[in-house]
Protein backbone atom coordinates (compact mmCIF):
# COMPACT_ATOMS: atom_id res chain seq x y z
CA UNK A 1 0.00 0.00 0.00
CA UNK A 2 1.85 3.31 -0.87
CA UNK A 3 -1.60 5.43 -1.64
CA UNK A 4 -2.70 7.93 0.89
CA UNK A 5 -6.12 7.03 -0.51
CA UNK A 6 -5.03 2.82 0.09
CA UNK A 7 -3.85 3.42 3.55
CA UNK A 8 -6.89 5.83 5.08
CA UNK A 9 -9.00 2.84 3.76
CA UNK A 10 -6.93 0.30 5.40
CA UNK A 11 -6.99 2.06 8.17
CA UNK A 12 -10.51 3.60 8.30
CA UNK A 13 -11.72 -0.61 9.57
CA UNK A 14 -9.55 -0.42 12.65
CA UNK A 15 -8.93 2.89 13.80
CA UNK A 16 -11.73 4.18 16.71
CA UNK A 17 -14.31 7.03 15.09
CA UNK A 18 -12.82 9.53 18.48
CA UNK A 19 -9.04 8.65 17.63
CA UNK A 20 -8.51 11.44 14.88
CA UNK A 21 -10.37 14.87 13.81
CA UNK A 22 -10.99 14.73 10.40
CA UNK A 23 -9.19 17.44 8.18
CA UNK A 24 -7.57 16.23 4.95
CA UNK A 25 -7.31 12.69 3.05
CA UNK A 26 -3.40 12.44 3.58
CA UNK A 27 -0.86 10.32 5.08
CA UNK A 28 2.34 11.78 6.53
CA UNK A 29 5.18 10.31 5.69
CA UNK A 30 8.18 12.44 6.60
CA UNK A 31 9.70 15.86 7.33
CA UNK A 32 12.44 18.10 7.82
CA UNK A 33 12.12 21.72 9.55
CA UNK A 34 8.62 23.53 7.93
CA UNK A 35 8.10 21.02 5.45
CA UNK A 36 5.89 17.84 5.39
CA UNK A 37 6.14 15.66 2.75
CA UNK A 38 2.73 12.76 2.68
CA UNK A 39 3.13 8.63 0.99
CA UNK A 40 2.54 10.16 -2.51
CA UNK A 41 5.62 12.51 -2.23
CA UNK A 42 3.38 15.58 -2.19
CA UNK A 43 5.18 18.29 -0.23
CA UNK A 44 3.29 20.88 2.93
CA UNK A 45 4.48 24.02 4.92
CA UNK A 46 3.34 23.07 7.94
CA UNK A 47 1.70 25.91 10.05
CA UNK A 48 0.55 23.62 12.72
CA UNK A 49 3.65 21.90 13.64
CA UNK A 50 2.16 19.14 14.97
CA UNK A 51 0.19 21.26 17.53
CA UNK A 52 2.38 23.14 18.69
CA UNK A 53 4.69 19.80 19.38
CA UNK A 54 7.44 20.07 17.11
CA UNK A 55 8.68 23.95 17.82
CA UNK A 56 12.58 22.74 16.33
CA UNK A 57 11.08 21.54 13.61
CA UNK A 58 10.71 17.93 11.85
CA UNK A 59 13.84 15.86 12.09
CA UNK A 60 16.18 18.52 13.66
CA UNK A 61 19.48 16.55 12.85
CA UNK A 62 20.62 17.31 16.52
CA UNK A 63 17.02 15.67 17.90
CA UNK A 64 17.45 13.04 15.76
CA UNK A 65 21.24 12.56 16.67
CA UNK A 66 20.23 12.36 20.58
CA UNK A 67 17.38 10.02 19.96
CA UNK A 68 19.50 7.31 18.00
CA UNK A 69 22.74 7.21 20.50
CA UNK A 70 20.40 7.09 23.19
CA UNK A 71 18.25 4.38 21.50
CA UNK A 72 21.57 2.11 20.31
CA UNK A 73 22.74 2.40 24.64
CA UNK A 74 19.34 1.51 26.09
CA UNK A 75 15.82 2.56 25.45
CA UNK A 76 13.92 1.79 28.25
CA UNK A 77 14.15 1.00 32.62
CA UNK A 78 11.49 2.12 34.11
CA UNK A 79 12.42 5.86 35.71
CA UNK A 80 10.37 4.47 38.36
CA UNK A 81 13.05 1.97 40.19
CA UNK A 82 16.46 3.61 38.54
CA UNK A 83 17.79 6.69 37.39
CA UNK A 84 18.84 7.21 34.05
CA UNK A 85 21.14 10.14 32.88
CA UNK A 86 19.62 11.94 30.64
CA UNK A 87 16.57 11.78 32.77
CA UNK A 88 18.90 13.37 35.38
CA UNK A 89 20.93 15.91 33.70
CA UNK A 90 17.38 16.92 32.34
CA UNK A 91 15.31 17.75 35.62
CA UNK A 92 18.27 19.54 36.77
CA UNK A 93 17.90 21.73 33.35
CA UNK A 94 14.20 22.15 33.51
CA UNK A 95 15.03 23.14 37.52
CA UNK A 96 17.08 25.63 36.21
CA UNK A 97 15.22 27.48 33.13
CA UNK A 98 11.71 27.42 34.84
CA UNK A 99 10.36 30.53 34.98
CA UNK A 100 10.40 29.80 39.44
CA UNK A 101 12.81 31.32 42.19
CA UNK A 102 14.32 28.92 44.81
CA UNK A 103 14.59 25.26 44.54
CA UNK A 104 12.54 23.84 41.76
CA UNK A 105 11.68 20.23 40.92
CA UNK A 106 10.26 18.04 38.53
CA UNK A 107 7.93 14.87 38.15
CA UNK A 108 7.63 13.39 35.22
CA UNK A 109 4.49 12.47 32.71
CA UNK A 110 3.63 11.05 29.04
CA UNK A 111 1.61 14.19 28.07
CA UNK A 112 0.07 17.05 28.71
CA UNK A 113 -2.77 15.80 30.02
CA UNK A 114 -1.26 13.39 32.55
CA UNK A 115 1.24 16.70 33.69
CA UNK A 116 -1.79 18.68 34.72
CA UNK A 117 -3.67 15.59 36.61
CA UNK A 118 -0.45 15.82 38.59
CA UNK A 119 -0.74 19.46 39.24
CA UNK A 120 -3.71 18.61 40.59
CA UNK A 121 -2.38 15.86 42.62
CA UNK A 122 0.56 17.62 43.89
CA UNK A 123 -1.92 21.22 44.61
CA UNK A 124 -4.19 19.20 46.90
CA UNK A 125 -1.59 17.05 48.51
CA UNK A 126 0.61 20.23 49.57
CA UNK A 127 -2.81 22.45 50.80
CA UNK A 128 -4.84 19.54 51.74
CA UNK A 129 -7.59 21.42 50.13
CA UNK A 130 -10.25 20.24 47.44
CA UNK A 131 -11.36 23.09 45.43
CA UNK A 132 -9.75 23.28 41.86
CA UNK A 133 -10.45 26.53 39.81
CA UNK A 134 -9.55 27.16 35.86
CA UNK A 135 -11.11 28.78 33.52
CA UNK A 136 -13.65 28.86 30.73
CA UNK A 137 -11.80 28.52 27.25
CA UNK A 138 -9.36 26.18 29.08
CA UNK A 139 -7.77 23.10 27.47
CA UNK A 140 -5.81 21.33 29.76
CA UNK A 141 -5.85 17.66 28.68
CA UNK A 142 -7.77 14.32 27.90
CA UNK A 143 -7.59 12.42 30.92
CA UNK A 144 -10.18 12.85 33.70
CA UNK A 145 -8.51 15.57 35.92
CA UNK A 146 -7.09 17.61 33.30
CA UNK A 147 -10.61 17.19 31.49
CA UNK A 148 -12.36 18.26 34.34
CA UNK A 149 -10.47 21.43 34.52
CA UNK A 150 -11.23 21.94 30.54
CA UNK A 151 -13.94 23.80 29.35
CA UNK A 152 -13.74 24.23 25.31
CA UNK A 153 -14.87 21.23 23.87
CA UNK A 154 -18.35 19.57 24.61
CA UNK A 155 -17.68 16.23 22.35
CA UNK A 156 -14.85 15.92 25.00
CA UNK A 157 -17.08 15.84 28.02
CA UNK A 158 -20.04 13.95 26.36
CA UNK A 159 -20.85 10.53 27.31
CA UNK A 160 -18.11 9.95 30.21
CA UNK A 161 -19.35 12.44 32.90
CA UNK A 162 -19.86 12.56 35.97
CA UNK A 163 -16.39 14.64 35.66
CA UNK A 164 -14.16 15.24 38.87
CA UNK A 165 -16.25 17.07 41.25
CA UNK A 166 -14.68 20.08 43.42
CA UNK A 167 -14.18 22.26 39.57
CA UNK A 168 -14.91 25.30 39.30
CA UNK A 169 -14.98 27.33 36.09
CA UNK A 170 -14.96 31.16 35.89
CA UNK A 171 -14.99 33.42 32.89
CA UNK A 172 -11.67 33.74 31.23
CA UNK A 173 -10.76 37.52 30.23
CA UNK A 174 -10.59 37.01 26.08
CA UNK A 175 -10.05 40.10 24.61
CA UNK A 176 -12.16 39.94 21.87
CA UNK A 177 -15.10 39.91 24.52
CA UNK A 178 -14.21 43.90 25.97
CA UNK A 179 -17.18 45.86 25.31
CA UNK A 180 -17.14 48.38 22.62
CA UNK A 181 -15.89 51.81 24.23
CA UNK A 182 -14.44 49.81 27.54
CA UNK A 183 -11.28 50.65 28.50
CA UNK A 184 -8.73 47.98 29.55
CA UNK A 185 -9.00 48.88 33.06
CA UNK A 186 -12.88 48.23 33.00
CA UNK A 187 -12.56 45.37 31.39
CA UNK A 188 -10.08 44.08 34.30
CA UNK A 189 -11.98 45.23 36.61
CA UNK A 190 -15.17 43.69 35.78
CA UNK A 191 -13.56 40.54 34.82
CA UNK A 192 -11.74 40.46 38.01
CA UNK A 193 -15.32 41.00 39.79
CA UNK A 194 -16.52 37.99 37.79
CA UNK A 195 -14.01 35.84 39.14
CA UNK A 196 -14.16 36.63 42.38
CA UNK A 197 -17.80 35.65 42.42
CA UNK A 198 -17.84 32.27 43.13
CA UNK A 199 -15.43 32.70 46.27
CA UNK A 200 -18.16 35.62 47.55
CA UNK A 201 -20.96 32.81 46.92
CA UNK A 202 -20.65 29.20 47.45
CA UNK A 203 -16.56 28.63 46.87
CA UNK A 204 -14.56 28.72 50.63
CA UNK A 205 -11.09 30.22 49.27
CA UNK A 206 -9.23 28.37 52.34
CA UNK A 207 -10.76 25.15 50.66
CA UNK A 208 -9.17 26.36 47.25
CA UNK A 209 -6.19 23.90 46.57
CA UNK A 210 -5.18 25.61 42.88
CA UNK A 211 -5.98 28.15 40.46
CA UNK A 212 -5.00 26.61 37.27
CA UNK A 213 -4.97 28.84 34.45
CA UNK A 214 -3.17 29.17 30.79
CA UNK A 215 -1.94 32.67 30.73
CA UNK A 216 -2.31 32.46 26.95
CA UNK A 217 -5.09 30.31 26.03
CA UNK A 218 -4.39 27.81 23.14
CA UNK A 219 -7.24 25.82 22.01
CA UNK A 220 -9.33 28.67 23.27
CA UNK A 221 -8.43 30.72 20.37
CA UNK A 222 -4.85 32.06 20.88
CA UNK A 223 -6.05 34.73 23.73
CA UNK A 224 -4.22 36.86 26.37
CA UNK A 225 -5.66 37.60 29.70
CA UNK A 226 -4.34 41.40 30.37
CA UNK A 227 -1.74 41.30 32.95
CA UNK A 228 -3.16 43.06 35.41
CA UNK A 229 -5.58 40.63 35.54
CA UNK A 230 -3.32 37.92 35.84
CA UNK A 231 -1.43 39.81 38.54
CA UNK A 232 -4.70 40.09 40.50
CA UNK A 233 -5.35 36.71 40.15
CA UNK A 234 -1.98 35.44 41.61
CA UNK A 235 -2.40 37.82 43.95
CA UNK A 236 -5.63 36.79 45.40
CA UNK A 237 -4.27 32.83 45.06
CA UNK A 238 -1.10 33.73 47.50
CA UNK A 239 -3.43 35.87 50.07
CA UNK A 240 -5.49 32.91 50.41
CA UNK A 241 -2.73 30.10 50.22
CA UNK A 242 -4.03 28.70 47.01
CA UNK A 243 -1.60 27.85 44.55
CA UNK A 244 -1.34 29.49 41.29
CA UNK A 245 -0.39 27.03 38.53
CA UNK A 246 0.10 27.64 34.84
CA UNK A 247 -0.24 25.42 31.61
CA UNK A 248 2.76 26.00 29.55
CA UNK A 249 1.93 22.71 27.42
CA UNK A 250 0.91 24.45 24.05
CA UNK A 251 2.60 28.05 24.67
CA UNK A 252 5.82 26.94 26.52
CA UNK A 253 8.94 26.29 24.76
CA UNK A 254 9.60 29.50 22.58
CA UNK A 255 6.29 29.88 20.89
CA UNK A 256 5.18 32.83 22.29
CA UNK A 257 8.36 34.63 21.70
CA UNK A 258 9.55 34.19 25.26
CA UNK A 259 10.73 31.13 26.53
CA UNK A 260 7.89 30.63 29.23
CA UNK A 261 4.43 32.37 28.23
CA UNK A 262 3.58 33.35 31.73
CA UNK A 263 7.38 35.78 31.55
CA UNK A 264 5.32 37.85 29.75
CA UNK A 265 3.75 38.58 33.05
CA UNK A 266 6.18 39.35 34.94
CA UNK A 267 5.04 36.50 37.33
CA UNK A 268 5.91 33.78 39.27
CA UNK A 269 4.10 30.57 39.73
CA UNK A 270 4.11 27.91 42.08
CA UNK A 271 3.77 25.05 39.60
CA UNK A 272 3.56 24.14 35.73
CA UNK A 273 3.03 21.78 33.09
CA UNK A 274 5.22 21.05 30.13
CA UNK A 275 4.58 18.49 27.23
CA UNK A 276 4.22 18.87 23.86
CA UNK A 277 7.41 20.52 22.03
CA UNK A 278 9.79 19.04 25.47
CA UNK A 279 11.05 16.03 23.59
CA UNK A 280 10.43 17.80 20.67
CA UNK A 281 6.88 15.47 20.39
CA UNK A 282 8.24 12.60 21.95
CA UNK A 283 6.15 11.40 24.47
CA UNK A 284 7.20 13.60 27.76
CA UNK A 285 5.80 15.85 29.65
CA UNK A 286 6.73 17.37 33.43
CA UNK A 287 5.15 19.06 36.65
CA UNK A 288 7.47 21.87 37.47
CA UNK A 289 7.57 23.12 40.87
CA UNK A 290 8.46 24.76 43.94
CA UNK A 291 10.33 21.97 45.61
CA UNK A 292 7.93 22.39 48.90
CA UNK A 293 4.82 21.76 47.00
CA UNK A 294 6.43 18.88 44.82
CA UNK A 295 7.76 17.00 47.65
CA UNK A 296 4.48 16.74 49.48
CA UNK A 297 3.22 13.66 47.51
CA UNK A 298 5.10 10.18 48.70
CA UNK A 299 6.14 7.89 46.30
CA UNK A 300 4.58 6.69 43.93
CA UNK A 301 1.96 9.18 43.86
CA UNK A 302 2.55 10.58 40.40
CA UNK A 303 5.00 8.17 37.93
CA UNK A 304 3.97 6.08 35.03
CA UNK A 305 5.92 3.30 33.71
CA UNK A 306 7.84 4.62 30.64
CA UNK A 307 7.72 8.54 31.72
CA UNK A 308 11.34 10.21 31.88
CA UNK A 309 12.10 7.16 29.69
CA UNK A 310 15.65 7.08 28.55
CA UNK A 311 15.53 8.12 24.63
CA UNK A 312 13.00 11.11 25.61
CA UNK A 313 14.63 12.43 28.27
CA UNK A 314 17.88 12.52 26.15
CA UNK A 315 15.38 14.12 22.82
CA UNK A 316 14.26 16.85 25.35
CA UNK A 317 18.11 17.77 26.47
CA UNK A 318 18.72 17.92 22.30
CA UNK A 319 15.52 19.95 22.08
CA UNK A 320 16.44 22.60 24.81
CA UNK A 321 20.17 23.31 23.58
CA UNK A 322 18.37 23.88 19.94
CA UNK A 323 16.16 26.13 21.80
CA UNK A 324 18.99 27.87 23.30
CA UNK A 325 21.28 27.61 20.39
CA UNK A 326 19.43 29.09 18.23
CA UNK A 327 17.50 31.71 19.88
CA UNK A 328 14.15 30.43 19.26
CA UNK A 329 12.30 32.70 21.27
CA UNK A 330 13.81 35.29 20.14
CA UNK A 331 13.48 34.08 16.46
CA UNK A 332 9.89 33.43 16.77
CA UNK A 333 9.47 36.94 18.90
CA UNK A 334 11.43 38.44 15.22
CA UNK A 335 9.12 36.54 12.67
CA UNK A 336 6.10 37.12 14.75
CA UNK A 337 6.11 40.78 14.11
CA UNK A 338 6.39 39.74 10.07
CA UNK A 339 2.95 37.68 10.42
CA UNK A 340 1.83 40.71 12.55
CA UNK A 341 2.59 42.93 9.93
CA UNK A 342 0.98 40.47 7.76
CA UNK A 343 -2.38 39.59 9.20
CA UNK A 344 -2.50 43.44 9.78
CA UNK A 345 -2.56 44.05 6.31
CA UNK A 346 -4.85 41.63 5.39
CA UNK A 347 -7.46 42.64 8.28
CA UNK A 348 -6.87 46.64 6.61
CA UNK A 349 -8.46 44.36 3.17
CA UNK A 350 -10.62 41.43 4.13
CA UNK A 351 -14.11 42.73 6.52
CA UNK A 352 -14.20 38.56 6.92
CA UNK A 353 -11.35 38.83 9.55
CA UNK A 354 -13.22 40.22 12.64
CA UNK A 355 -9.99 39.89 15.13
CA UNK A 356 -6.60 38.43 14.72
CA UNK A 357 -3.51 38.26 17.65
CA UNK A 358 -0.10 37.35 17.17
CA UNK A 359 2.58 36.18 20.44
CA UNK A 360 5.51 35.21 18.35
CA UNK A 361 4.74 32.59 16.15
CA UNK A 362 1.67 32.00 17.60
CA UNK A 363 -1.84 33.38 16.27
CA UNK A 364 -5.34 33.24 16.25
CA UNK A 365 -7.09 35.22 13.53
CA UNK A 366 -10.98 35.10 13.38
CA UNK A 367 -13.08 34.31 10.32
CA UNK A 368 -16.58 36.41 11.21
CA UNK A 369 -19.64 37.12 9.15
CA UNK A 370 -18.61 40.55 7.57
CA UNK A 371 -21.68 42.34 7.90
CA UNK A 372 -23.16 40.52 11.79
CA UNK A 373 -19.42 40.00 12.70
CA UNK A 374 -21.09 36.22 13.90
CA UNK A 375 -18.18 33.76 14.03
CA UNK A 376 -18.19 32.18 10.15
CA UNK A 377 -17.71 28.07 10.39
CA UNK A 378 -18.02 27.50 6.97
CA UNK A 379 -16.10 30.30 5.41
CA UNK A 380 -13.42 29.05 8.02
CA UNK A 381 -13.65 25.75 6.26
CA UNK A 382 -13.47 27.09 2.80
CA UNK A 383 -10.28 28.47 3.17
CA UNK A 384 -8.51 25.82 5.26
CA UNK A 385 -9.50 24.12 2.27
CA UNK A 386 -7.94 26.03 -0.08
CA UNK A 387 -4.82 26.89 1.90
CA UNK A 388 -4.39 23.31 1.83
CA UNK A 389 -4.98 22.84 -1.70
CA UNK A 390 -2.41 25.68 -1.97
CA UNK A 391 0.66 23.90 -0.18
CA UNK A 392 -0.38 24.47 3.34
CA UNK A 393 -1.27 22.73 6.55
CA UNK A 394 -3.22 24.94 8.88
CA UNK A 395 -6.49 23.91 10.95
CA UNK A 396 -9.03 25.59 13.08
CA UNK A 397 -9.52 26.32 16.71
CA UNK A 398 -13.54 26.41 18.10
CA UNK A 399 -14.73 26.14 13.97
CA UNK A 400 -13.85 30.15 12.94
CA UNK A 401 -10.31 30.64 14.70
CA UNK A 402 -7.23 30.11 11.76
CA UNK A 403 -4.59 28.52 14.37
CA UNK A 404 -1.48 29.68 12.89
CA UNK A 405 1.57 27.98 14.58
CA UNK A 406 4.05 26.84 12.54
CA UNK A 407 7.81 25.19 14.09
CA UNK A 408 9.67 28.25 15.00
CA UNK A 409 12.46 27.10 12.81
CA UNK A 410 10.61 28.05 9.69
CA UNK A 411 12.71 30.01 7.40
CA UNK A 412 11.90 33.59 6.31
CA UNK A 413 11.34 32.31 3.00
CA UNK A 414 8.66 29.81 4.04
CA UNK A 415 7.16 32.45 6.17
CA UNK A 416 6.44 34.19 2.80
CA UNK A 417 5.71 31.31 1.11
CA UNK A 418 2.96 31.13 3.94
CA UNK A 419 1.86 34.55 3.26
CA UNK A 420 1.36 34.71 -0.55
CA UNK A 421 -0.93 30.96 -0.02
CA UNK A 422 -2.82 32.84 2.64
CA UNK A 423 -3.46 35.82 1.06
CA UNK A 424 -4.21 34.45 -2.38
CA UNK A 425 -6.82 32.11 -0.39
CA UNK A 426 -8.03 35.18 1.77
CA UNK A 427 -8.68 36.91 -1.67
CA UNK A 428 -10.48 34.09 -3.52
CA UNK A 429 -13.03 34.38 -0.42
CA UNK A 430 -12.92 37.63 -0.81
CA UNK A 431 -14.35 37.42 -4.50
CA UNK A 432 -16.67 35.04 -3.53
CA UNK A 433 -14.92 31.93 -5.59
CA UNK A 434 -13.77 29.55 -2.59
N1 LIG B 1 -2.56 21.71 27.92
C1 LIG B 1 -2.69 22.47 26.83
C2 LIG B 1 -2.64 23.95 26.97
C3 LIG B 1 -2.85 21.88 25.57
O1 LIG B 1 -3.00 22.64 24.48
C4 LIG B 1 -2.89 20.47 25.49
C5 LIG B 1 -3.08 19.79 24.18
O2 LIG B 1 -3.50 20.34 23.21
C6 LIG B 1 -2.78 19.72 26.65
C7 LIG B 1 -2.59 20.37 27.86
C8 LIG B 1 -2.84 18.23 26.61
O3 LIG B 1 -1.66 17.71 26.13
P1 LIG B 1 -1.62 16.23 25.52
O4 LIG B 1 -2.45 16.23 24.30
O5 LIG B 1 -0.16 15.99 25.27
O6 LIG B 1 -2.13 15.32 26.58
Amino acid sequence: MTTNKELLAAEAGALAKTARIKYFDIVIDSGKGALLKDVEGHTYLDLLASASSTNTGHAHPKVVAAIQQQAAKIIQYTPAYFANSPAAELAQKLADIAPISGPVKVAWGNSGSDANDGIIKFARAFTGRQYLVSFMGAYHGSTYGSLSTSAVSLNMARKIGPLLPGVVKVPYPDPWHRLPDESETAFVDRMFAAFLEPFKTYLPAEETAVIMMEPIQGDGGIAKAPTEFVKRVADFAHQHGILFAVDEVNQGLGRTGKMWSIQHFGIEPDLMSVGKSIASGLPLSAVVGRAEVMDSLPAPGHLFTTSGNPVTTAAALATLDVIQEENLPERSARLGKLAADFFAEQAEKHAFIGNWRMYGLDGGIDIVDPQTKAADPVATTKLIYRIFQLGAIMISLKENILRFQPPLVITEKQLQQAFAILAQAFAELEMGKL
